[in-house]
This record gives structure tokens, C-alpha cells and sequence, in this order.
């Protein structure tokens, strides 16, 4: 057994749909742009391009129903829904024909975000991490096994505020599919039991205030909610 000098914190985990079992979370990586009308309102062109990628760290994980304290150094905390990917079975330069075969299940995610401090870090070609990295920042439901629920590729993935619509698309209007996904990724990292992808969110991206229920959702994922606090 090995000792720590400092007390280590326990390792991050989603609940699985059906399971006592938990998730043990390795990574967390990120994809920007990847529904044509979400880039056009971001002002980028809806095209093939290979995807922007980015990470967010493990630990700031924010379970179905916690809180999510409104962060700091922000006036403009952003929500996006997005399909997560839970990674089963590690790998590198994964083609994009097996790629599935590497997945766990999926779970329904909010990839909250400050968007100011992302626009100024686009504008000034510096990285996004004090944008999408900060406690909460990775809102994630139940994770559902690919025996339970297949391999999503189409389905309806939304986004309520205080029970108004604000995001409304369907998983088939991904530019770049799981599959792709995937392949890309490991040809930069070598994705490990446990990472979990976001893979972009479609457009009616927005602002939240303090008192807000914010409730995603994606068909057979179930739904995942949130109070800004
Ligand atoms: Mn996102």
C-alpha cells in the first residue's frame, strides 16, 4: 500500500443506471463546435474541420441535484447539454470502426462555462481552461451501459430554464459522430477506463442567474438537474 503525505481525496465516480456500482472517473475531455447551429452562433463556419478539444478536470464533477455555486470571476456562466461518452476500455490511435466497442454508456451532461472569459481567450488565441474548469463545471447524470441502451446516434437532446425550452435538437446533427470522436481523441491522448467525452452542445447556448432550475435532458438518458446557487 502506498502512503501520501497529504490526505488524498477520494476519486471522483458517476452513478450508473441500474448499478450499486459506481464509474471511477480518469479523465475528462471536451469537443467545441460540433452541432452546425451551435457553430454558426459562436460565429464559425458549420463545417468539417477537425474538432476543438479541450479538458476539464475530473474533480469538478456535479452530480443529478447538487447545487452548482455560481463560479467566480464571471458575470456570464453559460449552460450547454451535451452527450457524454463513457469510456470502457482504454486505447490509442483507436480507428474509427472500433470505436464503440470502446464504450461503456452514456449519460446526459452540462458543460457550464464562462463564457466571457471563453470569448476573451478565443479572441486572444489563449486557452480555454479558466472558462470551462472550475468547481461544478462538469454536470453529469446517470450513466446508462451500452447493453441498456445501445449506441446512441440519434434521439432529442434539450435544455430547459425555469421550465422554458432553450436548447432543442437531436444527436443526428452532430458534425463530428462518436465514432469520430473517438478516433481523433486517441490519436492525441490514450484514452483510459474511466475518461468521459462531452461531445458539443447544438445551438440556444445562454446565460443563467442565481435561482435558476436548469434541467437537460436526452431521450432514454433520462433527465439531469441543477439549481444555481
Ligand atoms: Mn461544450
Amino acid at each position: 500500500m502506498a502512503s501520501y503525505v497529504v490526505t488524498p481525496l477520494p476519486r471522483p465516480s458517476v452513478a450508473v443506471d441500474g448499478e450499486v456500482a459506481r464509474f471511477p472517473v480518469q479523465r475528462i475531455y471536451g469537443v467545441g463546435f460540433n452541432y452546425a447551429d451551435h457553430a454558426v452562433e459562436m460565429s464559425k463556419d458549420a463545417v468539417k474541420t477537425p474538432p476543438v478539444l479541450f479538458g476539464k478536470a475530473a474533480d469538478t464533477l456535479l452530480a443529478d441535484g447538487q447545487h452548482l455555486s455560481y463560479p467566480s470571476k464571471t458575470s456570464d456562466l453559460h449552460y450547454e447539454v451535451e452527450l457524454v461518452v463513457a469510456i470502457g476500455t482504454g486505447g490509442a490511435h483507436i480507428p474509427a470502426a472500433r470505436a464503440l466497442d470502446h464504450v461503456y454508456g452514456y449519460a446526459v451532461g452540462n458543460d457550464f462555462t464562462r463564457r466571457d472569459l471563453q470569448t476573451t481567450a478565443r479572441a486572444q488565441g489563449q486557452p480555454w481552461d479558466i472558462a470551462k474548469t472550475f468547481e461544478g463545471a462538469a454536470g453529469i447524470g446517470a450513466i446508462y451501459a451500452t447493453p441498456m441502451v445501445g449506441h446512441l446516434k440519434r434521439g432529442r437532446i434539450w435544455l430547459s430554464v425555469n421550465g422554458v425550452i432553450k436548447q432543442d435538437s437531436d444527436l443526428a446533427q452532430m458534425i463530428w459522430s462518436v465514432p469520430d470522436i473517438i478516433a481523433e481523441l486517441s490519436s492525441y491522448f490514450s484514452l483510459q477506463p474511466g475518461d468521459l467525452i462531452y461531445t458539443g452542445t447544438p445551438a440556444g447556448v445562454g446565460p443563467l442567474s442565481v435561482g435558476d432550475v436548469v434541467i437537460a435532458g436526452i431521450e432514454s438518458l433520462g433527465t439531469l438537474t441543477h439549481r444555481v446557487v
